[in-house]
C-alpha cells in the first residue's frame, strides 16, 4: 500500500478528498499530509447548501491530527471557496474539522477526553500541545457545549461565592442542585453577579425556580428578591454556613475564656480548641473522656457549645410550625446566655429567620454541591489561582458544567 493510500484510510478521508503527498520528518518526529480534491467540482454553500462552482482557494491551513505511531501528524489543505448567489464568496465546510479549529475533529475529541480527566498542564503534555492551544480547545469545547445546551427548568439552585486566586477577588458559582452541575460562573459576589445569571434566563426558566440555597452574606438576597416572583420565599440560607458561624462563635467564647483562665493560672481549656468544633457524634474517640468532663463543667465555652449543638435540631423538623416553636425556645436561650458572640449570631439568625425556616418547605442545602466545591478548589489550586476570571469560568464549565463538549464526527 502506498503511503498516500495508507493515510487516506488513517485520516478517514471522504470523497472528493484524496492524499496528494505525505512527508515524514524523522528528526522532528512529524508527519505532514497534504490533501486535495479533483478539479471541476461544485461545492455547497456553508450557509444554505446550494451548490456552486469553485471560486478559488483560501491559503493553506494546518490541522493537528491524532498521532501516527507517536509521530505528530498534521493535515494540510487549501479550503475551497464557493460563490453562492445569496451569500457571496464563502469557504466550504470541511468534514475533518470545525470552522476556525486548529485540530481535526478526531484529535479534538481525543483531547477533550484527556483534558476531562487531567489538569491542563498534564493534559497538554500528553497531547503535546501548547498552553495556548489547550485554551483554544477548552474555550471552543465550552462554547460548543453551551450552544447545544437545551433550555431546562432548574427548580433548585445553589449559589456560592468562590475566591479567585488570592485576596478579595470573587466569582459567583450557580449550581443545579438536582443534577449537581455548575450552570454559570459570573464575575464578583454582589447582587449584580447573581442578577446577570437571572437576566440570561427565559421567563419560563425564571418562573421555574422554586428555591435558592445561599449564605446570609453578600448581595444574593437582593438579587433573588428583586429578580424572582415571591423571591424572598424561595431563599434558603445554607445550614452549613449557619453552623459555621455558630462554630466561630463558640471559638470566640473559648478564646476569651481561655485568656481569662490563663491569667489566674493554668487554663483547663488548654489544647481543647478542636474538640469544641466537632459535632457531638463525630468527636474522635481519643477525646471522648476529656471532652465529657469539659462539657459537664460550668465553663462558658461548654454552654456556648451546648447552644450550638442544640441549634442543629432546627433542621430536623418537617413542620414549619414546630420548627418555629423550637426556634423561639432556642432564641430565648441563646439571647439570654450572656455570651456575647452567641447573642450576636442569634440576632443575625433572627433577622434572617424567613430564609432559615424555609428549609422545612424546600429541604435543600449547598452540601449537595460539596463535591463540586472541592473540585473547583482543586481546579483553582492546579492552576495556582486564576488571574483571569474568564478562564476560571471556562475550566469550571468544562469540567463541571455537564455539557456536551465534543465535536460531532461525520
Ligand atoms: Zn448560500
Amino acid at each position: 500500500m502506498r503511503d498516500t493510500e495508507l493515510y487516506h484510510h488513517l485520516l478517514g478521508l471522504e470523497d472528493p478528498w484524496f492524499v496528494r503527498e505525505v512527508n515524514l520528518d524523522t528528526e522532528a518526529q512529524r508527519v505532514d499530509v497534504w490533501v486535495e480534491h479533483p478539479k471541476g467540482l461544485h461545492w455547497p454553500c456553508p450557509e444554505c447548501g446550494i451548490e456552486g462552482p469553485l471560486h478559488d482557494h483560501a491559503g493553506e491551513r494546518v490541522w493537528r491530527h491524532l498521532d501516527s505511531c507517536q509521530f505528530q501528524t498534521f493535515l494540510r489543505a487549501r479550503p475551497p471557496r464557493v460563490i453562492c448567489p445569496e451569500h457571496g464568496v464563502r469557504q466550504v465546510r470541511l468534514a475533518w474539522a470545525e470552522p476556525h479549529a486548529r485540530f481535526t475533529v478526531l484529535f479534538e475529541r481525543f483531547a477533550i477526553e484527556v483534558l476531562s480527566h487531567t489538569h491542563i498542564e498534564a493534559g497538554r503534555r500528553i497531547l503535546r500541545i501548547s498552553w495556548d492551544e489547550a485554551w483554544h480547545l477548552l474555550e471552543r469545547a465550552v462554547q460548543r457545549g453551551e450552544r447545544r445546551k437545551p433550555e431546562r427548568i432548574i427548580a433548585q439552585l445553589g449559589v456560592d461565592e468562590k475566591s479567585v486566586g488570592s485576596g478579595q477577588d470573587y466569582v459567583t458559582v450557580v449550581c443545579d442542585l438536582e443534577r449537581a452541575t455548575v450552570e454559570e460562573v459570573t464575575e464578583g459576589n454582589s447582587c449584580r453577579s447573581l442578577q446577570s445569571y437571572f437576566d440570561g434566563l427565559s421567563i419560563e426558566q425564571r418562573e421555574g425556580i422554586e428555591a435558592v440555597a445561599m449564605d446570609m452574606a453578600g448581595g444574593y438576597i437582593n438579587a433573588v428578591s428583586g429578580s424572582l416572583a415571591n423571591g424572598r420565599e424561595k431563599i434558603v440560607f445554607d445550614r452549613f454556613h449557619i453552623m459555621k458561624l455558630m462554630n466561630e462563635a463558640v471559638d470566640k467564647v473559648r478564646r476569651e475564656e481561655h485568656r481569662m483562665l490563663g491569667q489566674k493560672g493554668k487554663s483547663v481549656l488548654t489544647g481543647s480548641k478542636f474538640m469544641w468544633l466537632y459535632s457531638q457524634e463525630k468527636l474522635p474517640f481519643v477525646y471522648r473522656e476529656a471532652f465529657s468532663a469539659l462539657r459537664a463543667s460550668t465553663l462558658k465555652t461548654a454552654r456556648a457549645w451546648a447552644i450550638k449543638e442544640n441549634l442543629r435540631e432546627l433542621w430536623r423538623y418537617k413542620s414549619r410550625a414546630w420548627a418555629e416553636g423550637f426556634w423561639k425556645r432556642w432564641y430565648f436561650w441563646a439571647s439570654h446566655s450572656r455570651l456575647q458572640p452567641v447573642k450576636k449570631i442569634a440576632k443575625t439568625l433572627k433577622d434572617h429567620l424567613y430564609g432559615i425556616l424555609s428549609y422545612c418547605k424546600h429541604r435543600i442545602t449547598n452540601a449537595m454541591t460539596e463535591g463540586i466545591n472541592s473540585k473547583i478548589e482543586t481546579l483553582r489550586k492546579a492552576a495556582c489561582g486564576f488571574r483571569n476570571k474568564q478562564r476560571f469560568r471556562t475550566v469550571i464549565l468544562f469540567r463541571l458544567g455537564g455539557l456536551d463538549l465534543s465535536p460531532a464526527t461525520h
